[in-house]
């Protein structure tokens, strides 16, 4: 029923107006025409009629607009009533005069008369007022107001205005019983105007999201204005349920309009070791938790006729009114399940669960405020029986609404990073509680009741520390090697990485060790997290430092040793994406684990690792530490054995050149650069940074930021080489290629840029450039020479071809100009062909399919180029230039061989790079006769290769 009371009262609307026009006529013909009293009533029945159009206007919009704005419609409708109550009692002044009752003349029938607006815009008040008080709410979630419980007072005044109406009129049709038969019947309809509102009115209690109207403008209004304020300042931004000040204010209100034979409880929730659950899943999964447990209780508050907010941080409130004789633990049941069934099937990590405290509303906690304290402490006394910890709470008095225990202030003052004490009995070799509370979160990790010390270290070291540190950690922490440390220091400490088991986060726990007493007896030792504190220099993944951790380790080497030599070791696994891409990134990650922890094992404060990014490592060596060769070797054998059928291996850059001033990040930048020389080398798996590198880097690095703005500066050009036709001395196609006309170096060739840019996704760009300008310069050419055989090569990058985007592109292109597929050959390099075979065949196959001819360019200068022929059709071989440019027996047997394979197989072959006449005699003999090269011509303009094909020029070598 949601929006059809609007087409009810639009109905009523047009109805009344209707009513009011016969009105206005019929007090147009009658007698009354020359007294004020005309002007006055005529005025007031075209207003009525006006508000009543505007009314019905928005009626209709309001079912239609969203979101409604409300306030308006309330507004308006307002006038509508009084529209209503304004006919109503015109009708009674106007059968005044019309049939001259004697009851209507005198003083008391004036003011029967004017009893029905009396009546009305009283009832229309107290419907305010009851409206206010009783049954507005305003939904947040359609932005409307509703129907909630407890309207009954409303609808009885509603049904109230209108019998009054009804009673009016029928009294009026008693008296003006000498009315005409028509007067009687027009009388009649008055009446059943009445009924659709009020048998509306009968049916609202039934359907609790009607929109309520209000009555009064300004009440209308405030109402609405306050309550839109509430709903968007009371929702918690995360859980989007109330927050703690709706919460009070829902609250206020159900107290105060708690049903007889009804109970309302206050259940307030603590999410259990959430704080432990945000140290060891991290804030991500911690707020996935809240939204968990917010969608259950949201859910049962919807069900159970309750409310539920979230307090803060990790605690939920959730109000219930229910009757007597029902009992709350159901409810606490239900909850509790939910939770429980939600996480399971939302395959939580950890379990989720709350502590509940209960509170019933009575006679002592009879305000908000006593609720939620006494509620508070319950929980905590729940949590306190759950973990065992039978402190008692002391009775407090709540500051704000807060609750406070001295274990909760104590805990909340330790618990950011205090994870417990314990004192270690250095004899007995035994571990001694200081106190439950103090022992905290370290009881988790150890089993203080009975086992030694030195067992205890062991048992932990196997749940939560890696694999290559036990060892380490073990001997750091045997009770010899601290009395020995203690001996120099009075405060020893040592940090290590914990990590719980099944999850993949790691902890920083710092371990404090000093004596607790003058006898040397106990050790007292205390564990803190320092993983905030760390987090900025460690990275997460591997526990190891991390880029920023890396680099400072290696600036506060460089401070404390001035002079001495060091090297910096960058490190980059081969086909690390091939081992994510096989085995997935769980099986990625923990080899970057492995490895990370592997470097950490072979560490020293001197001898330092840091894992930068993806699957870049780095070390820091200073002299005398083991070769590059060395390292590389041990890496190689540690990890000959590591299970996954593609090898891990690993390229290394070096830089040693220790130059002062140069910060750290350069350094190992240059050692990086280094490693980017060989990475694809077999043969070298390390190189060491030779200077210049950088420079020259650095220049790349320039252009290639220079030529992100290229594209937009208009600064690309296509030139045209033409290809020829050897015996026919004529021009049949042209490559194009690209040309980057730089605003201070001039033209610059592709080799400089092209190379770089393939390494981003920019290439795909600058070639559907490329292939924009050519299509362009062939649909000019095609429509000026009436001639469709025109045809230009593309070069297309392996990314481009691999970039399903950019195919579409491609041909979207392409068919903007109207050219036919065939017009554009497809160049795709030899070497494309190698990585991802299959993927490539497919795609070429299906390029081929869409009607465009794919040449394979720069043939031979792979290593299996023959290969690629086997699994590939193309329609055209592109000779590399490489055999051409050295001028040796063996090139040319290559070349002829090359040209009778083509023959064997069917496929056109041209040759590039010819130079000289010879080349291209040469060439010819051996049966290719489709050549490109300086020979012919240079790559040209766009004008000059224009003016080739117009006729307007010719090649001099062609003559
Ligand atoms: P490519 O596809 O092998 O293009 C042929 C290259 O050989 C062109 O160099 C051309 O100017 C040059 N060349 C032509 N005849 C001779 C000759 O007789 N002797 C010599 N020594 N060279 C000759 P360019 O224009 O510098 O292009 C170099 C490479 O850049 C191209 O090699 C191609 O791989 C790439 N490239 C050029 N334009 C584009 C483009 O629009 N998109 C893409 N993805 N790559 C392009
Ligand atoms: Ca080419
Ligand atoms: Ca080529």
């Amino acid at each position: 029923m949601g929006s059809s009371p609007h087409f009810t009262y639009a109905y009523i609307n047009v109805a009344n107006i209707v009513l009011l026009l016969i009105l206005a006529i019929k007090a147009k013909k009658s007698g009354i025409d020359r007294t004020k009293m005309r002007f006055v009533f005529l005025l007031s029945i075209y207003f009525a009629v006006a508000m009543n159009i505007f009314d019905c206007a928005w009626c209709l919009i309001l079912n239609f607009a969203s979101p409604r704005p409300v306030w308006l419609l309330k507004f308006v409708n307002n006038f509508y009533f009084l529209s209503f109550a304004l006919s109503a009692y015109l009708w009674f002044v106007y059968s005044e005069y019309t049939y001259k009752k004697t009851i209507f003349i005198n003083n008391a029938g004036k003011i029967i008369s004017l009893c029905p607006i009396f009546a009305l815009i009283a009832l229309y008040i107290l419907n305010d007022i009851t409206g206010w008080l009783y049954h507005f709410d305003f939904d947040s979630a359609t932005n409307d107001y509703v129907y909630i419980r407890g309207g009954w007072l409303y609808y009885f005044q509603h049904v109230l205005s209108y019998a009054y109406i009804v009673l009016a009129s029928i009294k009026f049709a008693i008296i003006g019983s000498k009315m005409t038969k028509k007067d009687v019947s027009k009388m009649l309809t008055m009446i059943s105007f009445a009924l659709p509102p009020l048998v509306c009115a009968i049916l609202q209690p039934f359907f609790q999201t009607v929109p309520i109207l209000s009555s009064s403008p300004v009440f209308s209004f405030l109402i609405v204005y306050t309550n839109t304020l509430n709903a968007q300042v009371s929702l918690d931004p995360l859980t989007g349920i109330y927050n703690r000040r709706r919460l009070s204010i829902e609250l206020s209100k159900r107290i105060k309009y708690l049903p007889p034979k009804h109970e309302l409880y206050f259940l307030f929730m603590d999410v259990d070791a959430f704080k432990d659950l945000n140290d060891t899943y991290g804030h991500n999964e911690g707020d996935k938790t809240l939204l968990l447990i917010a969608e259950v209780l949201a859910s049962i508050a919807e069900d159970t006729n309750s409310i539920c907010a979230r307090y803060g941080g990790d605690e939920f409130a959730f109000v219930l009114t229910l009757p007597e004789d029902s009992d709350v633990n159901d409810v606490v049941t239900r909850i509790e399940e939910s939770i429980h069934q939600k996480s399971i099937a939302e395959k939580f990590r950890h379990t989720v669960s709350v502590s509940i405290g209960i509170t019933k509303f009575n006679k002592e906690i009879d305000n908000a405020n006593s609720l939620i304290v006494n509620a508070d402490k319950k929980m905590y006394q729940t949590k306190l029986e759950r973990y065992g910890n039978t402190d008692k709470i002391i009775n407090n008095t709540p500051h704000s609404d807060l609750v406070l225990s001295e274990n909760l202030f104590l805990e909340k003052l330790f618990s950011v990073h205090f994870d417990g004490a314990i004192l270690i009995d250095v004899n007995e070799d035994k571990i001694v509680e200081i106190n439950r509370f103090i022992t905290k979160k370290m009881a988790r990790y150890l089993d203080i009741e009975n086992v030694s010390f030195t067992q205890n270290i062991a048992n932990c070291t196997d749940i939560y520390v890696a694999e290559v540190l036990r060892e380490r950690f073990k001997q750091e922490l045997s009770i010899p090697f601290l009395v020995e440390k203690l001996k120099k220091v009075l405060h020893y400490f040592t940090d290590f990485q914990f990590s719980p088991p099944g999850s993949d986060k790691i902890m920083h726990k710092r371990l404090n060790f000093r004596y607790y007493d003058e006898n040397k007896k106990f050790i007292m030792c205390s564990m803190e997290d320092i993983t905030s504190a760390f987090s900025n220099d460690i990275d997460p993944l591997t526990g190891i430092y991390d880029s920023t951790g890396f680099h400072k380790k290696v600036d506060r080497w460089i401070a404390e040793n001035p002079g001495k030599k060091f090297r910096i070791q960058r490190y980059n696994i081969d086909n690390f994406k091939d081992i994510n891409g096989v085995y997935g990134y769980d099986i990625g990650d923990k080899l970057l684990k492995d490895i990370g922890n592997y470097m950490y094992s072979y560490s020293t404060d001197d001898y330092f690792c840091g894992h930068l990014s993806a699957d870049n490592f780095a070390r820091f060596c200073p002299e005398g530490s083991m070769s590059p060769q060395e390292s590389y070797e041990l890496f190689l054998k540690f990890f000959s054995k590591y299970g996954l059928s593609i090898p891990i291996n690993i390229h290394i850059g070096i830089y040693d050149l220790c130059e002062e001033g140069e910060s750290p990040y350069r350094m190992s930048y240059k050692a990086l650069l280094a490693l980017q020389k060989i990475k694809y080398d077999l043969n070298n798996h390390y190189a060491y940074y030779e200077r210049g590198m950088s420079e020259k880097e650095q220049e790349q690095l320039e252009m290639l930021r220079e030529i992100q703005t290229a594209i937009v500066k208009n600064q690309f050009e296509v030139y045209f080489q033409p290809q020829v036709d050897f015996e026919k001395k004529k021009v049949f196609c042209a490559e194009a290629l690209v040309r980057w006309n730089h605003p201070t170096k001039g033209l610059v060739a592709p080799g400089k840029f092209i190379p770089l840019l393939e390494k981003s996704n920019y290439i795909s760009k600058v070639d559907i450039y490329v292939i924009d300008k050519t299509c362009k310069y062939l649909r000019k050419w095609m429509d000026e020479l009436g001639r469709k055989d025109i045809k230009v090569s593309v070069n297309l990058s392996r990314k481009d071809i691999i970039d399903k985007h950019f195919l579409d592109l491609l041909e979207r292109t392409i068919d903007f100009y109207k050219l036919p597929h065939s017009s554009i050959n497809l160049e795709v390099t030899e070497s494309a062909y190698m990585q991802d075979t299959e993927k490539i065949t497919n795609i070429i196959n299906y390029l081929r399919e869409k009607g465009f001819s794919i040449e394979i360019d720069d043939f031979g200068s792979g290593y299996s180029s023959l290969n690629t022929l086997k699994e590939l059709t193309v329609d055209k071989i592109k000779l590399d230039m490489k055999f051409l440019s050295d001028n040796s027996d063996k090139s040319k047997h290559i070349i002829s061989n090359m040209i009778k394979l083509s023959k064997d197989l069917e496929t056109p072959i041209i040759a590039e790079g010819v130079e000289t006449l010879e080349q291209a005699k040469m060439l010819y003999e051996f049966g290719c006769n489709q050549m490109q090269g300086y020979y012919f011509s240079k790559p040209l303009p766009a004008e000059k290769y224009e003016a080739l094909i117009y006729g307007k020029s010719s090649l001099e070598n062609l003559k």
